[in-house]
């Protein structure tokens, strides 16, 4: 098996892709801990559970109690430019793990629960989106979530705003939140008028549910991408469902374990997700509030599943694939990546050794 050092330089120079990232949720304590300095009411209550976080090494009691979590750290977040800080941090961070192109999610619904104009703080997460992507080169784009579990008409005030965002990189409406309160069923109308509005739909499903929550985000709502869908192969027309429209899963292991879905990263069906055929992207999901990264999540992934070199390739080429990029766009990233595959063919023990590079790679290596 190829060392674990060879595997883990390969990882931090692939030109990764992620697809399913929350911006609340990638804020790491030292940024809350800043946010909150001016929130006297919330600093103590932020430094309380950032020391339980870490202390219990970012795992959740339950779903339930992670959903809590994410609402105090969405509380911590409220001007404006919080939200801007946050979207520079975050974009700088992907750019340190050579991710070239993120879909993230921001809770627009979380905004309108908490009385503040998404529109104000939408165009200052554009506005730092611009500029941190043009510093850093990361491509961004952005994807508004509704909370299954507030119903319908909460639904479509936030496809509303992410259409009138569409100008400022808006790509997709999703929903997340609790399966059972929110069914699939509630949301169809408001999917087919996003599609009406030109906007992608993803749907967290199958990740607190079984396999049925992924088949009625599939076929009742037209998800072009499943959130997690940890429970796919617990039903073998759902998985044949997901194969025959290539319906990707975005896949987030760290994220299951520390919410109490699975116990341990070896127990995660990504493995028999590849093996049934399915198509898989890999993704941090809450990076900071799970302890992680995208660079980790394949590092782990490397470690429990001894996956080949070439798969963490597919698992990249697919993220481009499931993108919500235009095809030319699409097509560029793919080449970066045969690039860079070709870059890093392992040469025969007997040929020669390779010429200096002129760009003096291998230096200035990122993450
Ligand atoms: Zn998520």
């Amino acid at each position: 098996m190829e060392s674990e050092p060879s595997l883990t330089s390969y990882i931090t120079r692939l030109p990764k892709v992620e697809l399913h990232l929350h911006l609340e949720g990638a804020a790491q304590p030292e940024t809350l801990l800043e946010l909150s300095q001016a929130k006297p009411a919330l600093r103590q209550k932020a430094e309380e559970w950032i020391t339980a976080r870490r202390a219990n090494n970012f795992h959740y009691r339950s779903f339930p109690d992670f959903l809590e979590a994410f609402k105090l750290v969405s509380l911590l977040i409220e001007t404006p430019r919080d939200y801007a800080l946050l979207t520079t941090r975050l974009i700088e961070w992907l750019a340190a793990q050579n991710v070239r192109y993120a879909e993230i999610i921001f809770a627009a619904g979380v905004v309108i629960w908490k009385k503040q104009s998404v529109d104000r703080i939408f165009h200052a997460i554009s506005d730092a989106t611009e500029m941190a992507s043009s510093r850093t080169g990361v491509r961004v784009n952005w994807i508004f979530d509704a909370i299954r579990h507030f119903g319908v008409d909460h639904a479509r005030e936030v496809l509303h705003s992410a259409a009138r965002h569409r100008s400022g990189g808006v790509v997709g409406f999703s929903i997340g939140g609790d399966e059972i309160r929110g069914p699939a069923k509630l949301f169809a109308d408001v999917f087919r008028e996003a599609r009406d509005l030109g906007l992608h739909g993803v749907a967290h499903a199958g990740e607190t549910c079984g396999p049925q929550s992924i088949r009625d985000a599939v076929e009742l709502l037209g998800a072009e991408r499943i959130g997690h869908g940890l429970t796919a192969l617990q039903d073998a027309n759902v998985a044949a469902l997901l194969r025959e429209r290539q319906t990707p899963l975005e896949v987030c292991p760290s994220s299951n374990v520390c919410t109490g879905l699975i116990t341990r990263w070896e127990d995660h069906p990504l493995p028999k997700f590849l093996d049934a055929g399915l198509t898989v992207t890999l993704n941090s999901d809450d990076p900071a509030m799970f302890g992680t990264s995208l660079q980790d999540e394949f590092v782990q992934a490397a470690r429990s599943f001894a996956l080949h070199r070439e798969t963490f390739a597919d698992l990249c080429r697919n993220a481009i694939q499931a993108s919500f990029l235009s095809a030319e766009e699409k097509r560029e990233l793919q080449l970066e990546l045969v690039e860079f595959q070709r870059s890093k063919k392992t040469p025969h023990p007997n040929s020669p050794p390779p010429l200096p590079s002129p760009r003096g790679e291998g230096k200035g290596e990122k993450g």
